[in-house]
């Protein structure tokens, strides 16, 4: 007898699934699309020099040790994430009605926001993008969300946003349902609402009483400017809307692993924040009682020295550009070797990722014949492309749709 006998077996993480059977592949040529994580012109993973720089000063400082951090975190940490997100002449800050709490990066950020929402505010509807990152209904149903439901987006025909379907359906969602936007960089689209078009999103979220979550896992990586990938949330904000908003420390600064992230939280009314504060405290002590100090330190050292923060900035503009070029060069190569349909969505979309328009079939035959590792969605990162296997790709790419 077992009490494990019923147990069936889950399916597995598509993405963490290709991971592990890469290292694995003896092709040559074999290319890595799938993970999300910034690799140099060379393949290799990218430890940003302003954390090497803050690592060593940390290693060195013999003031920093391995106690505790509150339950909420690393105070001053969480400070100026929320300050990167909102601008530093945010009214909300101003008027001290927004305030941040370390999380274990974007998704633990996400996570505790939702169990905040759905145990403490009582919310049980959550609307995500279709298609958007595949960990968000799993991080709100798992949360306490009872009702998961889709908002168009993608226009697959024309390669572009659905605006008309997506504020259709936000206008039939009910009052008080949470609405997860994605910031910037839309993940797996790479297609972002213009200024005008979150306006009118806004505009809605307004009128229908729903509520904003922003996931901002990119800001930086969309456009390589700080201030200009935070704009919708900051429009948000100026225009009286409360909100929450997960912030990812994993590719801005290269510290994937050490998982640091913000929950950013903007309220009208100030005098609630020690209401709030001490809600999700309790959510994070029965969670994992409080987060790890490494990651969030790092950040804390580049962000509060101006010299180093300049630097930060123009590695993520390393990082930004590297992948427009990539961009430019694929859509290049497929135009040049004739591969059928057209190409202008690879540089028209931004972020880390291209929605290449490959269907299920035709993602998993490149992945089999080709060892070209991509999600069956048809969803490429940018960073695994490299100046010496862009030609090898466009190739398969087009030997798999002809
Ligand atoms: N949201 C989106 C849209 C993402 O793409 C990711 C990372 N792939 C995350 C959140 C969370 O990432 P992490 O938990 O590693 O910060």
């Amino acid at each position: 007898m077992s009490w494990f006998s019923t147990l069936e077996q889950a399916p597995p993480i598509e993405v963490f699934d290709l991971l592990k059977q890469y290292p694995n592949d003896d092709f040559p040529q074999k290319v890595n699309l799938s993970a999300g994580a910034y690799r140099t012109n060379e393949e290799k993973p990218w430890v940003l020099p302003v954390v090497r720089t803050a690592e060593t000063a940390l290693l060195n400082d013999e003031k920093v040790n391995k106690e505790y951090l509150p339950i909420l975190g690393f105070e001053a940490f969480s400070k100026l994430a929320t300050r990167i997100l909102l601008g530093d002449d945010s009214v909300a800050l101003a008027e001290n009605r927004a305030f941040g709490v370390q999380c274990l990066s974007g998704t633990g950020s996400l996570r505790v926001g939702a169990e905040f929402l759905a145990t403490k505010l009582g919310k049980t509807v959550f609307y995500y993008s279709n298609p958007t990152w595949g960990n968000h209904r799993l991080v709100f149903l798992n949360a306490g969300f009872k009702d998961a439901r889709e908002y168009r987006y993608w226009d697959a025909e024309n390669r572009s946003l659905d605006l008309n379907g997506l504020l259709e359906d936000l206008n039939n969602a009910p009052e008080g349902a949470v609405i997860i936007l994605h910031a910037c960089a839309h993940n797996p689209t790479g297609c972002d609402p213009t200024q005008d078009q979150w306006r009118e999103v806004a505009r809605v979220i307004k009128e229908k009483k729903l509520f904003p979550f922003f996931d901002s896992a990119y800001q930086g990586f969309a456009t390589g400017d700080l201030d200009k990938d935070a704009w919708a949330v900051r429009f948000f904000v100026k225009e009286g809307l409360e909100l929450l908003c997960g912030q990812s420390f994993a590719k801005n600064f290269g510290l994937y692993n050490e998982r640091v992230g913000n929950l950013s939280i903007v309220l009208n009314n100030p005098e609630k924040i020690p209401a709030v504060k001490s809600q999700i405290t309790l959510i994070v002590r029965g969670m994992y009682s409080n987060p790890p100090a490494h990651g969030a330190r790092i950040v804390h050292y580049v962000l509060s020295n101006n010299e180093l923060y300049d630097q930060w900035r123009d590695n993520i503009k390393t990082m930004s550009s590297r992948i427009k070029e990539m961009r430019q060069k694929l859509r290049e190569e497929l135009e040049r070797i004739g591969a059928p349909g057209s190409w202008n969505h690879v540089t028209d979309q931004i972020g880390m990722f291209s929605y290449t328009g490959l269907n299920a079939a035709q993602s998993q035959h490149l992945v089999k014949k080709y060892h070209v590792y991509m999600l069956s969605t048809g969803r490429i990162s940018m960073c695994g492309l490299t100046p010496s296997n862009v030609e090898y790709v466009a190739k398969c790419i087009k030997e798999t749709l002809t």
